[in-house]
């Protein structure tokens, strides 16, 4: 029955009453009897009426009462997660629910007759009373992250739970409501990564000594080639230079008269001395290089400098092959560059050396221009040029380019591998244009402030 309709009844009830009140009656003209009478069946009516109401209601709460504890009991009996109540003073289960059933192993009835501490490993039991001891004192609705506890199941396996729980009245008991998540699948995962972590980094400390013992053989076996090319130099250049001096005399006939067939043959025996002493020095500065060994000296020096000492030694030789030779530099004559003038002059020297070997007819040209704090030094020549594919590989050492000159030129493969390493060592870098059977342009390009920086020193 619903309360808007309760209460009109009581409305009709009231009006009644009061309308078929005693005075009302008696002016009416009722006698002492019948008022009495009347009295009585208003008393019963009223009685009976007001019960009613009160039955409909007490009906009404008592099942919405009953209604909404199954909907808390459902709450905690189909939670996915296991949960129980224990008594806080026994540590007796006082409700479980399905899932703690189904996971534990344990019947309802099992587990009513169990304590908390039943399911625990042993080990665990002194840290579960000193942790129940902490939660007794707690007030009710208190929320405790339990954080992560060892169960043991009935059948004696271990599962590592997350545990979240709070004080609550429980049968007039104080008991607490635990929610235990099962996490034994995470953690063993964590665990799982945390040994492959450690055997990673155990593989990559074997393979980090592994690189070093292998880094000290090699610094080993760089040092050991080293010693041994700077003994063999000497030992080598010494009698280089008497089999290159004394065939010179005999060569010029200093040591007496020869004739046209053995001054060819002595010419040859100095040529390959000579040959052989160019690839000797070439050898040797490369292995400086790689070594580490080559100290940079940087220092400011007139650009100006650079280009005429390069022009010294290179222009007799073009214009002895009937080459065309010129050399410019930037407009500023007095422009400066901080950098290690012998090694930069030994870079352009070799490229102004290609050029002038390299070509046959035309011309060499040595060009300097600076610009975003680097200066240029470009040699272009009129030479046979080189073909794209071959590009690379004649930076490497000991490449030669097959050409098709009747008499072999000279050389050892070395130069252009020797000048990319030394430019770098300069803080810079070779460059290269060439069309083939047009010419060719290598340019070395340095930093103008040193190999460290890019500034610009005037
Ligand atoms: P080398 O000149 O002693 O052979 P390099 O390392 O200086 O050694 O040069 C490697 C090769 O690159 C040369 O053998 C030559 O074939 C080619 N080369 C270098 N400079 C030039 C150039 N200016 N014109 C054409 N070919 C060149």
């Amino acid at each position: 029955m619903g309360a808007r309709r309760l209460a009109s009844i009581y409305m009709v009830v009231a009006v009644a009453w009061l309308l078929f009140s005693d005075a009302t009656l008696l002016m009416l003209g009722f006698s002492a009897e019948q008022i009495a009478t009347y009295s009585f069946l208003k008393g019963v009516g009223f009685v009976a009426v007001t019960g009613a109401a009160l039955y409909a209601l007490v009906g009404r709460f008592a099942a919405r009462t009953l209604a909404r504890e199954r909907e808390y009991r459902d709450l905690f009996d189909s939670n996915p997660n296991p949960m129980w109540v224990y008594d806080l003073e026994t540590l007796g289960f006082l409700a479980v629910n399905d899932a703690a059933v189904a996971r534990y192993g344990y019947s309802r009835e099992e587990f009513l007759s169990m304590r908390i501490s039943d399911i625990r490993p042993e080990e665990d039991v002194g840290r579960l009373l000193a942790s129940v001891e902490a939660v007794r004192d707690g007030a009710i609705g208190g929320i405790d992250l339990a954080g992560l506890w060892r169960h043991q199941t009935k059948q004696g396996e271990l599962r590592w739970v997350e545990i979240t729980s709070h004080v609550t009245r429980f049968d007039g008991r104080r008991g607490e409501l635990v929610l235990a998540r099962d996490v034994t699948e995470a953690i063993d995962a964590r665990e799982e990564l945390l040994r492959y972590q450690q055997g990673l980094e155990a593989l990559i400390a074997d393979r980090t000594s592994e690189l070093q013992d292998a880094n000290a053989r090699l610094t080993a076996a760089t040092e050991a080639k080293s010693a041994f090319l700077a003994t063999m130099s000497h030992e080598l250049r010494t009698p280089l230079h008497s089999i290159i001096g004394f065939t010179s005399l005999l060569a010029d006939g200093r040591s007496g008269p020869l004739d046209e067939e053995q001054r060819m043959q002595i010419g040859i025996v100095r040529d390959a001395g000579r040959h052989l002493l160019a690839l000797i020095n070439d050898v040797l500065d490369l292995s400086r290089i790689e070594a580490g060994r080559d100290e940079i000296e940087s220092g400011p020096v007139k650009i100006a400098e650079i280009v005429s000492s390069v022009e010294r030694t290179m222009a007799p030789l073009a214009v002895a092959k009937g080459l065309a030779w010129s050399a410019g530099g930037p407009a500023e004559p007095d422009l400066e560059i901080v950098t290690d003038r012998r090694r930069l002059e030994q870079i352009i020297t070799n490229l102004a050396g290609n050029a002038v070997k390299y070509t046959r007819t035309g011309s060499v040209d040595l060009t300097v221009t600076v610009s975003e704090g680097e200066a240029r030094f470009a040699v272009t020549d009129t030479g046979p040029g080189i073909e794209p594919e071959q590009r690379e590989a004649i930076f490497r050492e000991f490449v030669r380019l097959e050409g098709d000159d009747p008499v072999p030129i000279e050389g050892t493969g070395l130069g252009l591998a020797i000048s990319a390493r030394l430019a770098r060592l300069l803080g810079g870098r070779i460059e290269m244009e060439s069309t083939p059977g047009e010419g060719s342009t290598f340019a070395v390009v340095v930093p103008v402030g040193g190999p460290a920086s890019d500034g610009l020193t005037v």
